[in-house]
């Protein structure tokens, strides 16, 4: 999936910017499931676009993807002179996933807008919490539910997805009941779960 950079017109005639952005909802604190005890990822040929193409981001333009590539701690990438070169002149020298992942973007955003316009729609409660997001440090994130976007999208495939989601969302439930610092996970993981549950058992 890829991401979709639009405005929101508010009733003052003011503007909202908005980036939607799918995203694993798991807690810092808690690995990837895909991740092997070996430290290397269990589905690394068939890992997500946006994992290929880390650390660059597509949603950016190539020239701007020069700070994306300083270190952060727990990364274990080899900066040494002799490491092959990435960015060279504003350009990703190995540049295959990042082309492909960018096309995808481009490909998925008439479906994120209409996921976008539904949302605005019918749950009118996001343009306050984007708002409470936004003031708090001129810059904020507010997660929505993958159920949502796939009744929002007419997803073919909602019921299948569903399906296969309901048992992922039932483990983190389990894994994050009763610890006082994953409130928040907790709750959203518990009310997707039923969300999950009635699109699993939809009639087509
Ligand atoms: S590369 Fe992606 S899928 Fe694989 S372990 Fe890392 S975060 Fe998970």
């Amino acid at each position: 999936m890829a991401t979709l950079g639009t405005t929101i017109k508010l009733a003052d005639r003011k503007e909202l910017a908005v980036l939607i952005v799918p995203t694993a909802y798991l807690p810092s604190s808690f690995p990837c499931p895909a991740l092997g005890e070996d430290n290397l990822c269990g589905i690394h040929n068939n890992k997500p676009s946006r994992c290929k193409t880390m650390p660059f981001y597509p949603y950016r333009a190539e020239r701007y993807q020069a700070d994306l590539l300083t270190p952060r701690p727990g990364w274990a990438c080899d900066t040494s002179t002799s490491a092959s070169v990435v960015f060279e002149n504003n350009k990703i020298v190995f540049r295959d996933d990042f082309d492909h992942e960018r096309q995808e973007l481009l490909e998925q955003v008439p479906i994120l807008r209409r996921y976008a316009e539904y949302m605005l729609k019918y749950s009118p409660s996001l343009i306050n919490s984007l708002m409470h997001a936004a003031s708090k440090t001129k810059a904020g994130h507010v997660v929505t539910s993958l159920s949502s976007f796939l009744t929002a999208t007419k997803s073919a495939d909602a019921k299948k997805i569903a399906q296969q989601q309901l048992p992922i969302l039932k483990t983190y439930v389990e894994k994050t009941a009763g610890l006082t610092q994953l409130a928040d996970f907790y709750r959203n993981y518990l009310n997707w779960s039923k969300e999950m549950a009635y699109l699993s058992q939809r009639q087509e």
